[in-house]
């Protein structure tokens, strides 16, 4: 049995590894479209885009691409499938025979729509080429407006106020990563930003950018132009759902699939960030943009593929590294939810915990990586110490 990968990111290398882990015996084809091997892009945002790591660390290099027996392609575009035939049709008009075949496309940064918004000067943040061009623009005294108040955004304000630039952040929300985090933690992030120099505005968006005649772009904004060396973009991500479409796959918010990672045909499967899945603790469907989904439901594809465990209902998590702030989220936040606080922001080191009907739902911490580790295993369980146990910091919890 043959299997293609479509994407070489970080889901799509993750499969290619767990199948051969997992015992696949037949050829695995890995096709991407950059022209790099699979590599980490939480570095993008933080070390690579401050100068201090040189490259994010390699997910499956040559050497791996050997000993795994993985067929790697870089710069190949798939255009097409063709259901019936079992074959991939790519750019250079060569096709790729599989059996089962898997979409790990993930998406490309969604586009600003308004005039001047593909001038030179504006910028996404996905690929390394993207992250190279973007640092060097991140002088002391430059002025970088980013578009985006969501996590790209806010972790690019970081880095670049890191680098003494001057950095302006539009929201069009009234709150900062709202699809994400509950209002109390939008409001600490928004604090954290503007103590740190960065101009945040909330509800605001921008409606031109031409050239500027001080700095590279004059921008419109609801108060007048103002002029940047640079804008980065960071509005969310544009789902590359078009070959599932094309070949009629169920396609709904991401491409539909079972707990196993299968779509609506039995002989292609998908994973990461295009992947639609049911998962318990969201209560109904999940698609997850984050990097450990990435790589664990790409691992639990390669060992469905591979005749081995099947079902994935992991619970979220993600993290964000911004200042000197970890920030970690565990399951689905709730907006209604209070929360019980253990620590205080003024410490530097907290964590909210969700409960309600006696379990836990959620933990948001800032700076207590100790605490998320304990909580997944409440989680798992369904258990969960009384509020006051919680918020006792001198209570070890790990003791619970
Ligand atoms: P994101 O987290 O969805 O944030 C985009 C933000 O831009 C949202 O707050 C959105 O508001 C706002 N927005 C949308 N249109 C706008 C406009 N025209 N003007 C101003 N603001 C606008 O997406 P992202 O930051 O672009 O990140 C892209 C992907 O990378 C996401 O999947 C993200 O999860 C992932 N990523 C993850 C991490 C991490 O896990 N640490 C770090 C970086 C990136 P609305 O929600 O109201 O539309």
């Amino acid at each position: 049995m043959d299997v293609v990968i479509v994407g070489a990111g970080q889901s799509g290398a993750w499969v290619a590894r767990s199948l051969r882990e997992a015992g696949h015996q037949g050829d695995i084809t890995l096709l991407g479209r950059e022209p790099h091997a699979p590599y980490e892009r939480p570095p993008l945002s933080k070390g690579v885009l401050s100068g201090a790591e040189e490259h994010p660390p390699v997910l499956l290099g040559p050497q791996q691409c050997v000993a795994l027996r993985v067929d790697f392609r870089p710069g190949v575009e798939v255009v097409g499938i063709d259901r019936t035939g079992h074959r991939v049709r790519c750019a250079d008009g060569s096709a790729v025979r599989y059996d089962k075949l898997v979409l790990a496309t993930g998406g490309r940064p969604r586009a600003l729509s308004c005039p001047g918004a593909d001038l030179p000067g504006v910028h996404a943040l996905r690929t390394i080429e993207d992250c190279r061009v973007l640092a060097r623009k991140l002088v002391p005294g430059n002025r970088l407006l980013i578009v985006g108040g969501g996590w790209i955004g806010l972790e690019i304000a970081a880095t670049a106020r890191h680098k003494q630039v001057e950095v302006t952040v539009l929201e069009a929300g009234t709150r900062l990563c709202a699809r994400s985090l509950p209002p109390r933690f939008s409001a600490f992030l928004l604090d954290r930003h503007r103590r740190e120099g960065v101009d945040v505005r909330l509800s605001t968006t921008v409606a031109s950018i031409e050239s500027g005649r001080e700095r590279a772009l004059a921008v419109q904004l609801p108060g007048g132009p103002e002029e940047f060396d640079a804008v980065v973009v960071g509005i969310g991500l544009a789902l590359d759902t078009g070959l599932a479409e094309a070949c009629g796959l169920e396609v709904r918010d991401g491409i539909v699939v079972d707990q196993t990672g299968q779509t609506s045909d039995p002989d292609i499967y998908a994973a990461g960030d295009v992947a639609n899945q049911p998962n318990s603790w969201a209560g109904g469907r999940l698609r997850c943009e984050s990097w450990a989904n990435a790589q664990n439901q790409a691992i639990a594809v390669g060992r469905a593929i591979a005749g081995g465990e099947v079902a994935y209902d992991e619970i979220p998590w993600f993290w964000s590294d911004q200042y000197d702030l970890n920030l970690q989220v565990l399951g689905v936040p709730s907006n209604e939810l209070e929360g019980t606080l253990r620590g205080s922001a003024e410490e530097g080191a907290f964590s909210v915990f969700q409960i309600s009907e006696g379990r836990l739902r959620s933990v948001l911490s800032v700076n207590a990586p100790r605490d998320i580790k304990v909580d997944k295993r409440w989680l798992k369980q369904g258990a969960c110490p009384p509020p006051e146990v919680l918020a006792d910091r001198s209570v070890r919890l790990d003791k619970l």
